[in-house]
């Protein structure tokens, strides 16, 4: 499995830096947003290498598929009852700052996401 040793979620997944984490597995890590946008905010992250949507591919499939069902379960575990958002940033354009491809998954009582 691809991972680089210069990046951050690479480093987290290895347990070279903190983080608060909700979930692991083989394939996928969940943790806590260090800046949350709002009251629940969790990235929920492959081991792999992934820099971002633009280098998913078929092979990718049932792993995206998994961080989709993973996000039901944590919320649910996590007390989130009204609802929540998904967020995937890709590239410059799409406002991505970590170039390690992470789902965001945001809850917890509004108005934090009228915007
Ligand atoms: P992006 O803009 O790339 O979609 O979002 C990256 C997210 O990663 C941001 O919400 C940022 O707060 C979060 N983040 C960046 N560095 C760290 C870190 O070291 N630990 C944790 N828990 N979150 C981080
Ligand atoms: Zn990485």
């Amino acid at each position: 499995m691809h991972t680089d040793p210069n990046c951050i979620f690479c480093k987290i997944a290895a347990g070279q830096i903190p983080a608060r984490k909700v979930y692991e597995d083989d394939e996928l890590i969940a943790f806590h947003d260090i800046a949350p946008w709002a009251p629940v905010h969790i990235l929920i992250v492959p081991r792999e290498h992934i820099g971002s949507m633009q280098e998913v591919t078929e092979a990718h499939q049932a792993l995206l598929g998994k961080m989709m069902v993973l996000s039901t379960r944590l919320m649910r575990e996590l007390g989130v009852t009204n609802g929540y958002r998904h967020v995937v940033n890709t590239g410059a354009d799409g406002g991505q700052e970590v170039p390690h491809l992470h789902l965001h998954v945001m809850g917890g009582p509004r108005p934090w996401n009228k915007g």
